[in-house]
């Protein structure tokens, strides 16, 4: 029998029906183009490569840096009949020659490579000498200079094309801004790539950011209420905070663990093997987890630290809910986070347009945290996409925030900046606004100012949302060095009157202690 894409994704795969553009993907490539496939997480892209792998004689050749992933991934190709096989650095040199043998005998379908083996002339070589049904680029975004995800062996897999003009190319990735898929075009010389672009919404995940005050009330008030029981993801940014969180929930009768790069390997795949397998454990991890990691169910994702740009919270939050059951994704942000990146981004290797880049990414970023309209539609206008209306299902569609007129207070909080030289953080300034009377303030004659006490009736909470909203909104840099709170050109009309401002009013939370406070 002739076998043709829905045959193989019935009888192979055991679904009766194609998913969003996988036929249109898979029919490009078995009549043998390339294609770029941008599609987000859950989406179904395996099949996209997998089918024509199939179709297609010869070895189909998947380049992933998801080492830890592989064996899985073969595993679960070889339940499925599929003869499969992969090559990379867990294997012994016997191992790896036996593959070879067979990738040249013509025996498997499939094979999975690390981009580092791949790039290797014993490897080239080797396929030089095999019948290639494909080249599938899992995890493209890898070769995208700028990223997060960023791994050098991946700038060589132009190799591919230079090498084997004839082969198609599929490179996949659920990371797109346009300029990220721009990259994966020059980098991967994909420029005659059939492009597919799948919708970036995540209908079932409900998004909410909060300003971070009290982040461990706030987030077992979150764990206790909403998600106790689930399986779930918090992001931290620092290894150190990651074993803190993670031991302080174990305290807390959550079956939490902890994941970073800087864990032995066993450790980190005894948590991971965890995570897959059970259903409420709950992953205390830095961003060195997740990538790759297709766990449906999934129920929530939880950042106590702001990711660096839209991309990074897009992908990280989207590992909830790829099943489609509702989800949350929480994130928990605060001025401290704007100080750190900020000072992140500028430490960072690269020329000056590199960090230029960054900069505007933690921009676009912030601005969706103060954002006083739908998340949704924010989010994904970042990558192109539209929502016409919005989205129902985030915290400002659920509960619209209020907005106030601070442009007094705003005008206090500049002229108090610049009173102080420009030299002080956020808490010395706000404390000078309040009229506080420490030793700091004494030492540095800081009671002498005309900005001392004008700011008695707004509360430190509020001051500081204020100070955050205004860095967030660019009316106030922070230095990359030391912290301290600068001026930026466009405070000047805020300054001078010609322009008001209005700013979301910060929500209010009851503690645990029954005491309103502002988050
Ligand atoms: P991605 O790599 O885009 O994150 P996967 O390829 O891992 O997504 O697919 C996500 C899930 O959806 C998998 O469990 C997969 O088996 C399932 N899936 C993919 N395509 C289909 C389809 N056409 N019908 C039903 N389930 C599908
Ligand atoms: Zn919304």
């Amino acid at each position: 029998m002739q076998q043709t894409p829905i045959s193989i994704l019935e009888h192979v795969f055991g679904y009766d029906k194609f998913r969003g553009q996988q036929e249109a993907i898979v029919n490009a490539v078995v009549g043998g183009d390339d294609a770029l496939v941008i599609m987000p997480t859950g989406g179904g892209k395996s099949l996209c490569y997998q089918i024509p792998a199939l179709l297609r004689p010869g070895v189909a050749i998947v380049v992933s840096p998801l080492i830890a992933l592989m064996q899985d991934q073969v595993e679960a190709l070889r339940a499925l009949g599929v003869k499969a096989g992969f090559l990379n650095s867990t294997l012994t040199p016997q191992e790896i020659y036996d593959n070879e043998q067979s990738i040249q005998a013509g025996q498997l379908d499939v094979v999975y490579i690390a981009p580092e083996r791949l790039i290797q002339a014993r490897t080239i070589n080797l396929l030089q000498h095999s019948q290639i049904a494909l080249f599938a680029i899992d995890e493209a975004h890898c070769v995208a200079q700028w990223g997060h995800d960023f791994r050098a062996d991946y700038l060589r897999l132009d190799v591919l094309h230079n090498e084997f003009p004839a082969v198609p190319r599929i490179a996949l990735t659920a990371t797109a801004d346009t300029r990220t898929r721009q990259e994966i075009i020059d980098r991967l010389a994909l420029h005659n790539a059939q492009q597919f672009i799948a919708g970036f919404d995540r209908p079932n995940i409900q998004y909410r950011i909060q300003p971070k005050d009290r982040p461990r009330q706030q987030l077992i008030k979150f764990l206790k209420q909403e998600h106790d029981g689930d399986a779930g993801i918090i992001y931290c940014l620092s290894r150190d905070k990651v074993e803190k969180t993670a031991a302080w929930l174990r305290e807390e009768g959550f079956d939490a663990l902890p994941y970073h790069a800087g864990l032995p390997p066993e450790i980190r795949a005894k948590h991971q093997r965890r995570f897959l397998r059970e259903d409420s454990v709950v992953m205390v991890a830095t961003i060195a987890f997740g990538m790759g990691i297709d766990k449906p169910d999934v129920r929530f994702v939880a950042h106590l630290d702001m990711p660096k740009s839209i991309e990074a919270y897009y992908q990280e939050t989207g590992r909830a809910g790829r099943d489609g059951a509702p989800s949350t994704a929480l994130l928990l942000y605060g001025f401290e986070d704007v100080v750190k990146l900020r000072q992140m981004t500028s430490n960072s290797e690269g020329n000056e347009a590199f960090r230029r880049a960054e900069q505007e990414r933690l921009n676009a970023m912030l601005a969706l945290c103060e954002l006083a309209s739908c998340r949704r539609q924010t989010l994904l206008r970042y990558f192109d996409d539209e929502l016409p209306k919005p989205c129902g299902n985030c915290d400002t569609c659920i509960e619209p925030p209020q907005t106030w007129d601070a442009t007094e207070a705003a005008q206090k909080a500049l002229s108090c900046v610049y009173r102080t030289g420009q030299r002080f953080g956020v808490q010395h300034v706000v404390d000078v606004l309040r009229g506080e009377k420490n030793d700091r303030i004494k030492q540095y004659g800081h009671d002498q100012l005309t900005t001392f006490g004008i700011g008695s009736d707004i509360s430190q909470h509020e001051w500081k949302g204020l100070f955050r909203q205004l860095a967030a909104l660019g009316y106030l840099d922070v230095d990359r060095e030391f912290g301290s709170l600068l001026l930026t050109e466009s405070c000047r009309t805020l300054l001078r009157g010609d322009q008001s401002i209005q700013l979301r009013k910060d929500a209010k939370i009851t503690t645990k202690k029954g005491k309103r406070q502002a988050i």
